[in-house]
């Protein structure tokens, strides 16, 4: 479809017409997971909503490099530089190498984001891989006059940037009040203001994670690593930086000053953030009791949960909400969810009964402008999902013959359904377990030799394949035509 694809920038707080700087190429870049514990809903919802839109791209024909990071050390306990590194945190009390601890959640997130249908973004870096090229940008927000050295560690000098840039265009907040409102913590004395970042810190001797430097045996601050690796991988000006809302300060809006410091202009064209989940209205986080894992979530192992879910209910329950809008979580809901998402894939699965006829007395283009114009509409895939469920009554009306439709016409229908279930909303027909689609084919030339047995009187083969059948559990219901079936 030509219709222009618009998205919500951050940075403008305005929907704006998506075009790429280098078409047909396109740079996305989506901060990812610090790797200390199991991946949660917090985690699904911007994975999937990256990978809604990385996929749409490539639908639309764009070719993406879709670097996502993984956070491996700089992450400190609290966002002001203070405190425990997450990783090394955990290290400690597992009595692990820190790289252990990196390797063991980075795989159990990769497990999680192939259960979800997540695409594996095109380059997955891990700030301890970019060590060299962090300290090469701190020379360069130092020569620019932009950071001080104090103590072995280095700091962005907030107050310097803003005379000559916007600290805060971003997320909106104002320098002073910030000042007013930073808490001085204890031990940040070294800061020549309280919200100066870290780009550098002196490692304390019982720290574990550290390297060389010409400032300190240390590592390096938590925003740092993304300006890099962005640059690294997209160059000093990209097209699309995503993450979530809980990033956008002190992360992003610091990503923006070291980059702007740094290179001398802005990178970032288009600023993407997902909104939160909470939990039956509250927010979600491990003191409140009420922070449930996805392994939780696909085994029903959580006080909160009465039944397991599917990884493709959680993936359908977060495409029902628009991705910047909030998402309240409780089982009904997911029920719903596990309801609806049975009753589109039945429905998909049904397009092929459907049989040609002269004439059409359905839309489906119609029905087709109405998709593309909400996925173009900054993903709106709540409403994307309505139309396909509109859909699903005219299939329905197509299965009975309440409605009639064209060869050309159920070839669009069908076509339209794959690329918007399949492709673009990443959906997966999990209810046939092994072997997914390729079992509902074979089943399916089973049935049709069968069905020519019997047509050619040969009742003996024509019996034994429905009795083999059954004794593997497919429950087979004839038709005058043909035969249904279905798994017990
Ligand atoms: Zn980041």
């Amino acid at each position: 479809m030509q219709n222009d694809f618009i998205i919500y920038n951050t940075l403008s707080r305005k929907k704006e017409k998506f075009e790429p700087i280098n078409p047909p190429f396109v740079g996305l870049y989506v901060c990812g997971p610090t790797v200390y514990g199991d991946a949660h809903l917090g985690h699904a919802r911007p994975a999937i909503t990256f990978d809604l839109l990385f996929r749409y791209l490539q639908h639309m024909g764009y070719k993406v490099r879709y670097v996502r990071n993984i956070t491996d050390v700089g992450h400190l306990e609290n966002d002001a530089d203070e405190g425990e590194d997450k990783i090394a945190k955990k290290a400690r009390l597992e009595q692990l190498e820190p790289m252990e601890i990196v390797q063991y959640y980075s795989d159990r997130y990769h497990k999680n984001m192939e259960e979800l249908n997540v695409l594996k973004p095109s380059i997955e870096p891990r700030a301890s891989g970019h060590i060299i090229e962090q300290q090469q940008m701190i020379d360069k927000i130092l020569e620019a006059g932009y950071a001080y050295e104090k103590d072995g560690s280095v700091y962005f000098d907030v107050e310097k940037y803003s005379k000559d840039y916007n600290y805060g265009k971003l997320s909106g907040r104002v320098l002073d009040d910030l000042k007013s409102n930073t808490r001085e913590l204890a031990g940040q004395d070294e800061k020549r203001n309280p919200f100066d970042f870290a780009l550098w810190k002196k490692a304390k001797p019982e720290h574990i994670m550290r390297w060389p430097s010409v400032w300190s045996d240390g590592f390096p601050g938590w925003h740092l690593e993304c300006s890099v690796m962005s640059t690294k991988y997209l160059g000093e000006k990209f097209d699309i930086h995503g993450g979530g809302m809980d990033l956008l300060f002190p992360h992003h809006e610091s990503e923006i000053a070291q980059s702007t410091a740094a290179n001398g202009s802005e990178s970032v064209k288009y600023w993407m953030h997902n909104n939160m989940i909470t939990i039956k209205g509250q927010k979600m986080g491990k003191s409140l009791g009420n922070f449930i894992t996805l392994d939780e979530f696909f085994t029903g192992k959580h006080e909160l949960l009465d039944q397991a879910y599917a990884p493709m209910t959680v993936r359908f329950f977060i495409l029902q909400a628009h991705y910047r809008s909030t998402l309240d979580f409780s089982p009904e809901a997911l029920v719903a969810s596990e309801k609806g998402l049975q009753r589109l894939l039945t429905a998909v699965k049904s397009i092929d009964k459907i049989k040609p006829q002269k004439e059409s007395t359905v839309n489906v283009n119609e029905l087709k402008e109405k998709c593309y114009a909400a996925i173009n509409d900054d993903l709106n895939s709540p409403i994307l999902i309505s139309h396909l469920f509109d859909g699903v009554k005219m299939i329905n009306s197509l299965v009975e013959n309440k409605q009639s439709i064209t060869a050309k016409d159920l070839e669009e229908l069908k076509q339209l359904y794959n690329s918007f279930v399949f492709d673009i909303l990443g959906l997966r027909d999990d209810n046939s377990s092994i072997g997914g689609n390729k079992l509902n084919e074979v089943v399916d030339l089973i049935l049709n030799i069968r069905y020519n047995a019997k047509s050619n009187k040969d009742f003996a083969t024509s019996d034994k394949i429905r009795d083999e059948l059954q004794s593997l559990g497919f429950v087979i219901k004839d038709r005058k035509d043909g035969s249904d079936w279905e798994l017990k």
